[in-house]
């Protein structure tokens, strides 16, 4: 494994990066009212004039905002931040982890389900996930009848990655050499997995906190390699496809240079990668890093770029940290391209970031009634989101 160079410090680089994070509203309306499917392509023909902001459109009107990835569209209300809060109130677990817990399944040496001992791993190490959601196989099995029962088996392989040895450290508490070694084995997994007959796509994830589910603290990701592409990337793909058909450009390089053009949903950045609140966002505080030069997947980053890209993680996750005081559950996920053989140049690596934290880190937003039964729905704006990040700073 290539362990790079120690990048430049965050608050260095986000000195640098602030300086560009000037928003700016004006300019004539350029509305777009892009259909769901089949995907339409709206072609980028704004011209000169700048870009309008939404909060200088809609002000505190609702508003229902398109997501250009998957063709969804998120009802904004942001005159609702008014109203008193009577909501759930959360227990925080202290944050008292030890460096080695001798119970915990992930720690280096200790044994875990079904008699399997851990190695004494010292950078970050991946494992077949002891209660695996898929299985290797051929896949050939399909169940069909008459269109309305409708299955297909799917193989595949789970596996876990321990980000580091010490149980005590999350992503934002680790050095960004340390946070480099955790990007190159999601790239080495990537292409193994990915090689392999019987996987199609890989997805590289996190659960991060008690209140997204993770089972144990002690910090790690999955990965989930399959045959078919599954649903979420399936849909960005194809959004993806039908932009770089027409314009020979990925979506979301265009997507980028507006945001950049604008600024006031950016978080943080550096020289290769960019973290925003995209215009679309479901979550109070969910986020996009996408990288600044078009790459289809991990595999294509330079040596600079992967160290930027720890950089980068590392800034977005210690001001989510920053932001009510807490360390900041999410879950996070990498997109890249497909893994069939096919070069895919609409690809655009890209991270999804979502937070379920609301208000405090006791306040969650939860997607139910009408964002089960009708659309997603949001009251705090993802201009606001993106500013309450933009001056968050490491309290601790
Ligand atoms: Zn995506």
């Amino acid at each position: 494994m290539i362990v790079g160079q120690t990048g430049e410090s965050s608050d260095a680089m986000f000195a640098r990066g602030a300086s560009s994070l000037v928003g700016r509203a004006g300019g004539r309306l350029s509305c777009c009212h892009a259909e769901l499917s089949p995907p339409r392509v709206s072609a980028p023909t704004r011209g000169s004039s700048a870009p309008l902001s939404p909060t200088t459109l809609f002000g505190d009107d609702p508003h229902r905002r398109l997501n250009i990835l998957t063709g969804e569209w998120v009802l904004v209300s942001p005159h609702r931040m008014k109203r008193p809060w009577q909501g759930q109130i959360e227990e925080i677990p202290p944050d008292n982890r030890p460096a080695y817990d001798p119970t915990c399944y992930l720690c280096p040496g200790n044994e875990r389900a079904g008699g399997h001992r851990n190695p004494n791993y010292t950078g970050p190490w991946a494992f077949d996930n002891d209660f695996a959601a898929l299985r290797p196989g051929d896949g050939g099995r399909r169940l069909d009848t008459d269109g309305l029962l409708v299955a297909r088996q799917e193989p595949g392989i789970c596996r876990v990655i321990c980000f580091s040895p010490r149980h005590d450290l999350s992503l934002p508490q680790m050095e960004v050499p340390a946070i480099r070694g955790v990007v190159d084995l999601w790239a080495e997994e990537y292409a193994r997995l990915g090689a392999r007959d019987d996987v199609g796509h890989v997805q590289i994830f996190e659960n991060k906190g008690e209140v997204m589910g993770s089972s144990n603290p002690h910090p790690h990701g999955q990965i989930w390699a399959q045959q078919t592409v599954p649903l979420h990337p399936e849909r960005e793909r194809l959004h993806l496809l039908a932009h770089h058909e027409r314009h020979r450009r990925t979506l979301l390089e265009d997507y980028l240079r507006l945001e950049l053009e604008m600024g006031e949903r950016l978080v943080c950045s550096n020289d290769a990668w960019v973290a925003l609140v995209p215009f679309w966002a479901v979550w109070p505080f969910e986020t996009l890093v996408l990288s600044r030069r078009p790459a289809s997947h991990l595999g294509q980053l330079d040596d600079r770029e992967r160290d930027l890209l720890a950089d980068v993680i590392k800034q977005l996750t210690a001001r989510y940290d920053a932001l009510f005081n807490v360390s900041f559950p999410y879950s996070a996920g990498i997109h890249q391209a497909p893994t069939d053989g096919a070069p895919h140049p609409e690809s655009h690596l890209h991270l999804h970031f979502y937070p379920p934290l609301l208000r405090s880190a006791t306040v969650r937003k939860f997607l139910v009634g009408y964002e089960m039964m009708a659309e997603a729905q949001r009251d705090l704006t993802p201009e606001a989101a993106a500013e309450r990040l933009r001056e968050s700073v490491r309290k601790r």
